[in-house]
């Protein structure tokens, strides 16, 4: 993704693409001690943006450090990358680092940098692949106790097993995996929370370890508005060939529906579906 033509947002200013380098000793780098939000920008509005906005700076607070830039900042800063690139649907990237003018664990004076990548990106899964469901691996890893590990921030490091989760799914032929949590119920896909049909009702995990989504809370408001009963709770794995309808929401993976997860199999259904429709007619909505 380096060697691209384009400009990138870097701490106030338009750098050219290629030239959007940071040091090698970089806190971030070493201990982790980065942030970032995923976005998508439909027909040139990027949707929620104050909402991933505001997790990005609450994200950085949880991690101990302060994005040196106001929410309204950050908003004109996502809008003006957008522009710059000549871009009305894409995916939007803010990242906030601690930078290099410190080396070690602790790292109070090595300075905060933020950076805006904004690139064109279609369905994650791809369209076809959308319709006829993916396809989740149970991942060996995961999500830690919120004693453990910052939870609720999105911060960098919790990507990790993410990352060995994914690949490990890719290896068997899977699109994703699914993670469950510390207790051992289901916890999330790697990059979108999960939601499941039990007798006609939207049931999905408490976010007690894992992200509490937009685009999750983005669908339990639409499944409101449909006078669908929704419930957020713990779900056992067991429970899950109970389960008629099953689908990952994430603002990359949008409402993409689940086929299988290990060998259990489910038939995306009318509920789904019609959560994908009204999702995609909130994010292009004026
Ligand atoms: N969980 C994880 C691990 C994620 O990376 C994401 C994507 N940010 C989500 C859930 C869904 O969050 P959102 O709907 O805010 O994109």
């Amino acid at each position: 993704y380096d060697d691209r033509d384009g400009f990138i947002w870097w701490n106030g200013e338009m750098r050219p693409w290629r030239d959007a380098n940071l040091h090698v000793l970089s806190h971030g780098l070493h201990y982790a001690s980065a942030v970032f939000e995923g976005e998508r920008c439909y027909d040139g509005r990027i949707f929620k943006l104050r909402e991933h906005t505001d997790r990005l700076l609450n994200s950085a607070r949880i991690l101990g450090f302060q994005v040196p830039y106001s929410a309204d900042e950050i908003d004109a800063a996502c809008d003006a990358t957008i522009k710059a690139n000549g871009l009305t649907d894409a995916y939007v990237r803010p990242i906030a680092w601690r930078g290099s003018g410190e080396m070690g664990v602790a790292a109070q004076q090595a300075g905060v940098n933020v950076a805006i990548a904004v690139w064109e990106w279609g369905a994650y899964f791809g369209v076809e692949q959308r319709m006829k469901g993916i396809n989740l691996a149970w991942a060996k890893w995961r999500r830690p106790d919120p004693a453990t590990a910052p939870t609720a921030s999105k911060a960098a490091g919790l990507y990790m097993i993410g990352t060995l989760s994914k690949h490990a799914a890719m290896d068997e032929g899977a699109d994703d995996a699914m993670m469950l949590d510390y207790k051992g119920d289901v916890a999330e896909a790697t990059g979108a929370n999960a939601f499941f049909v039990f007798d006609g009702e939207l049931h999905t995990p408490t976010p007690t370890c894992f992200l509490d989504g937009i685009t999750r809370r983005t669908v339990m408001g639409l499944a409101k508005k449909r006078q669908m009963k929704v419930v957020e709770r713990v779900i056992k794995p067991e429970e899950l060939p109970r389960a008629t309808e099953a689908f990952v929401a994430g603002t990359a993976a949008e409402v993409t529906p689940i086929r299988r997860i290990g060998d259990q199999d489910f038939t995306p259904g009318q509920i789904t579906e019609t959560l994908m429709r009204d999702y995609e007619a909130a994010t292009r909505a004026k």
